[in-house]
């Protein structure tokens, strides 16, 4: 079997299962672009198996710690694995549900979504894409749905040179499918909304913010189709106002809500979240409790910088804008910002709008996207529940 050597000190030496360009020591057999190939370590050990491929800045990633072929055997193995975690291992029961998140269930590049009976599956590698039959069949086998999509839509398959396609895969047309999250029902079209139709990361702390909201005026930025502003309106908020700059998520939201009889709770706004903040802010309107849950504002590490001072003037509004006593929810959802970061920002933040926080809560993805110890980019999701304290 072709494969590669990689230098000493490379991360997968460290127990990381990737292997950029630079940490290549050889590459031996002339591997093609999709295949699976041997690492080994400068002496020659085998480090387990890998799929290559040139084109992307991440040439190799390991899915096994020994010889393994891309085979039915293997998929149906690993998919029984990674559902068992979720189900027995986690106790989860919720029918909307990330049911293989990639490198954090040993397949890279695979994402299935399921909604019910619904699958929704991203093939973001191109190994695992020329796999898709076999991942098919294996679901099929495992979970009899009524219906597979694919969502590979997404620009990350661009870096390993996939073309964009979404589609069924088994099955009939899905069309739109009623969910319950967070005790609230969803309809979602697993083939027109943002990412597979919904945050499934953000599902744990819908509830849990939502606990704070009773009786208060709640704010939620990047609402999308309002998942924390009907929550919140659910458990008895005051006045709730939603802000998302896409017109297709706020009328989703409108959706939602008439779904869930909250009758003309929620007052939804079509606005950039930054001109609203300071248009607000200007009126001198206070709040009690703001979500603030961004989209990543950056996809590179170079690109941290300029994020950290956009996730700061937004914070600084934010907090000026929270009576005393008021709640600030906010969200990270970029693995480039870590936690120290993060927190660095929200201080900087908190001096420049002379407030004083202290930290309520603190969130995370929900399990259904399980951190490896080992690789730092599984865990993306961090947030904060700040309290701008009396007095001070
Ligand atoms: N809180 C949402 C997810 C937010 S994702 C949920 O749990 O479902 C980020 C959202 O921000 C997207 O819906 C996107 O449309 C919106 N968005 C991105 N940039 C924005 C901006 N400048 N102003 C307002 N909304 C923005």
């Amino acid at each position: 079997m072709a494969g590669i050597v990689v230098r000493p000190r490379s991360r997968i030496l460290h127990g990381h299962d990737w292997v950029y360009a630079s940490e290549i020591l050889k590459v031996f057999g002339e591997p093609k672009d999709g295949d699976v190939v041997s690492l080994k370590d400068p002496k020659d050990r085998l480090l387990g198996s890998a799929i290559y491929n040139s084109r992307s800045q991440i040439v190799a990633r390991r899915f096994s710690r020994q010889r393994q072929p891309l085979e039915a055997d293997f998929f149906g193995r690993r998919l029984a694995q990674a559902i068992a975690y979720r189900r027995e291992t986690l106790k989860l029961d919720s029918k909307a549900l990330r049911l293989v998140w990639s490198e954090s269930d040993g397949l890279p590049g695979i994402i299935v979504d399921s909604y019910g009976d619904v699958l929704v599956l991203q093939t973001l590698t191109l190994a695992m894409d020329r796999a898709k039959t076999l991942i098919v069949e294996a679901l099929v086998s495992l979970l009899a749905p009524r219906s597979i999509v694919e969502r590979n839509d997404g620009t990350g398959r661009l870096a390993e040179g996939l073309e964009e396609v979404t589609g069924v895969l088994h099955g009939a047309l899905p069309g739109e499918i009623e969910v319950e999250i967070a005790g609230l029902q969803f309809r979602i079209d697993p083939l027109a909304g943002q990412k597979t139709g919904f945050y499934l990361d953000q599902v744990a702390s819908y509830s849990a913010v939502a606990r704070h909201a009773a009786g208060r005026r709640v704010l939620d930025c990047f609402s999308n189709s309002g998942p924390f502003a009907l929550a919140c309106a659910k458990a008895g908020a005051a006045q709730v106002v939603a802000v998302d700059s896409s017109e297709s998520a706020i009328a989703a939201g409108r959706r939602n809500e008439a779904r869930n009889g909250l009758v003309d709770r929620v007052e939804w706004r079509v606005a950039n979240v930054f001109d609203y903040l300071s248009g607000e802010e200007k009126r001198g309107t206070q709040w009690d409790l703001i979500v603030l849950d961004p989209p990543s504002f950056t996809k590179s590490k170079g690109g941290a910088d300029g994020a950290m001072r956009g996730y700061k003037d937004l914070h600084v509004r934010a907090l000026s804008m929270l009576r005393t006593g008021g709640r600030l929810a906010t969200f990270t959802c970029s693995h480039h910002v870590g936690d120290a970061a993060f927190r660095e920002m929200l201080g900087e933040a908190t001096l420049d709008a002379k407030r004083a926080v202290r930290i309520v809560e603190t969130y995370r993805q929900s399990p259904d996207h399980p951190v490896l110890l080992w690789m730092p980019e599984t865990e993306y999701l961090r947030g904060y529940l700040l309290e701008v304290m009396p007095g001070r």
